[in-house]
């Protein structure tokens, strides 16, 4: 028998088909990995190529000036932005009906690594920190833009996960507009507060915890589970224990242990996968509601290993084949 889910911090369904369920190691994937070499001379994204890509906003090197080499992070606009530092926030109608404005925004790169074939997932702890710490600090920066209502973190791997470049890059996005599908999701959490009194977050963390068959990880700081009603197959959020809304309130203590997290969680999947193709994504609160109760931030990874067709894309309701159970007890196994 099939099972429709709903997940609490959304009300969206899933179903998780039991008839075509897959063992978690049959969603290993097969491909063999194409060797790639440590720098590439057209790559501007591999040092020396730094006038390749527009100026940098931030780099984390020892000594020299802006854009040359010798950096370990840095990051740069995207020289293809899907949106622009320029412009207005007026409103424009066409015809009276459609609303439309300058696609005003920010977009950048954060470079996680001068070496070209770096894995995220098998940089040193080290390393990952800086990158963390390049997106807290950019988040900083960023939000005292009046114009930012809201910031995406996120980080595409592989083809299937719509990378167009293979050297080691994640992005933020800050946009001018909050998207109605991230304004459900928040409407969700501000209406369990009102009905409870308490995040729906922090109430999932603590029944999550109390069930444990789909936590992956659990520590004093964050806690790492595949949720209830998993969209897709080893769907897996990262959670800091702590309620906070916004990722820009992350301490710097808190923001390394994030990463350390978060880098062992990545090696799991790659490991027990076989390099899956998999996007990262940064839930945060909208700038103005950073200090929110109701809202509680969180990373969720979801690997490629399945293509959405047409009746999720007609109902909006995903089709997953794997149980979150089995998936996290697959992962947690040493
Ligand atoms: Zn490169
Ligand atoms: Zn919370």
């Amino acid at each position: 028998m099939p099972q429709l889910r709903q997940d609490p911090t959304t009300k969206e369904w899933v179903i998780i088909a039991a008839e075509r369920s897959k063992r978690p190691h049959e969603l290993k994937r097969i491909e063999p990995s194409i060797e790639k070499p440590p720098y590439k001379k057209d790559c501007p994204f591999c040092p020396g190529n730094e006038y390749l890509t527009p100026h940098e906003t931030l780099a984390y090197r020892s000594s020299g000036p802006a854009d040359s080499k010798g950096w370990w992070v840095r990051v740069v606009p995207n020289k293809f932005p899907a949106l622009s530092p320029e412009g207005s926030l007026e409103r424009k109608e066409e015809k009276g009906f459609f609303r439309m404005m300058d696609g005003v925004g920010i977009h950048e790169v954060v470079i996680g690594s001068p070496i070209h074939n770096q894995l995220f997932p098998l940089m040193d702890d080290k390393q990952v920190e800086e990158v963390l710490l390049a997106y807290r600090e950019r988040y900083l920066a960023i939000r005292e833009d009046p114009r930012i209502k809201l910031i995406i973190i996120f980080k595409n791997h592989g083809q299937a996960a719509g990378t167009s470049l293979e050297h080691t890059h994640s992005q933020l996005v800050g946009t001018a507009v909050v998207p109605s599908n991230i304004r459900k999701k928040l409407e969700e959490a501000a209406r369990y507060y009102d009905d409870h009194g308490r995040c729906v977050y922090c109430d999932s963390i603590q029944e999550e915890l109390t069930f444990g068959k789909r936590i992956v990880m659990n520590n004093e700081k964050f806690v790492v589970l595949q949720p209830f009603a998993s969209r897709r197959p080893f769907e897996t959020w990262i959670i800091p224990k702590d309620h906070q809304a916004s990722f820009g309130l992350i301490s710097m203590d808190d923001s390394k242990t994030f990463a350390r997290v978060l880098k062992e969680t990545l090696l799991k999947l790659h490991s027990k996968l076989n390099d899956p193709p998999y996007n990262y994504v940064i839930h945060t609160a909208p700038i103005k509601d950073e200090w929110e109760d109701y809202y509680h931030w969180h990373l969720q990874i979801i690997p490629r290993l399945t293509t959405a067709a047409g009746f999720e894309m007609g109902s909006g309701i995903f089709i997953n084949v794997a149980f979150p159970e089995e998936t996290a007890q697959f992962l947690r196994q040493e």
